[in-house]
């Protein structure tokens, strides 16, 4: 279970695929990226090893710029295609490893408003929850806070937007997740190691910390949703 994002400067697909490898040691059952190309979000997904997902992008290739990948060991809901990340929910597209305790009472809170669910995971309430404050009038990171602020349980989550080509907003809590600072371009990672081959200058967020990513700036809201300065680190893997 990993997850990588990407605002680069070079095709996304590739170097989501590269830092998901590098993220394998973590065990996983079915894997996927999403990325955002031309203003158009659009996902490729794979039951089973990283090379099913390699094999598919050859057959089926994913352009863009901006992207975000996973690799899921299932918690809810079997390893199955319609299961596996990224989900979506009309120009929201989300990355998770965790568990949502209170994925239920969303899921009914979703339902008496209408919205309807298509699949068996926890995660996929995280997209309709975002989505349907969007739909409201949200920007994109008042809705993620406002998602955040409903959720129980334990997450890294990564959040890529159709029609937004230089924005990543990324979230953690319980799960660890860094920020890699590139040249002009940023990255996240469930770890330093699944960046290694792309930066070394990371910025690891702390519990309950948002971070607000473009090409040139990273603004973090801590838990109490004031503004944080966390240090980028120059990190060698394998310390
Ligand atoms: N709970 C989520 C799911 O089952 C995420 C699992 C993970 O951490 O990969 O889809």
């Amino acid at each position: 279970c990993g997850i990588v994002g990407v605002l680069g400067n070079h095709e996304a697909a590739p170097i989501l695929v590269e830092a998901l490898k590098l993220l394998e040691y973590r065990g996983y059952d079915s894997a996927g990226i999403a990325t955002v190309n031309k203003g158009q979000l659009n996902r490729r997904r794979a039951v089973g090893k990283l090379v099913n997902l390699s094999d598919l992008l050859v057959h089926e290739p994913l352009a863009g710029k901006a992207g975000i990948g996973h690799t899921r060991w299932a918690t809810h809901g079997a390893a199955n295609l319609s299961n596996t990340h990224p989900h979506r929910a009309g120009s929201v597209a989300v990355v998770h490893n965790g568990i949502i305790e209170n994925y239920r009472d969303l899921r009914a809170e979703l339902a008496s408003n209408g919205i309807g669910h298509e699949t068996d995971t926890d995660t996929e309430t995280v997209a309709l929850l975002t989505k349907h404050f969007m739909d409201n009038g949200a920007s994109a990171e008042d809705a993620v806070k406002e998602t955040l602020s409903r959720l129980d349980g334990a997450y890294a989550l990564c959040f890529l937007f159709d029609g937004e080509e230089d924005l990543l907003i990324a979230a953690r809590k319980g799960s660890p997740l860094a920020v890699g600072h590139g040249d002009g371009e940023m990255f996240v990672g469930s770890d330093a190691i699944a960046l290694s081959p792309v930066t070394n200058r990371i910025t690891y967020l702390e519990e309950g910390d948002c971070a607000v990513i473009t090409r040139t700036s990273l603004k973090i809201t801590d838990i109490n949703g004031e503004l944080a300065n966390r240090e980028i680190k120059t990190v060698q893997v394998g310390d």
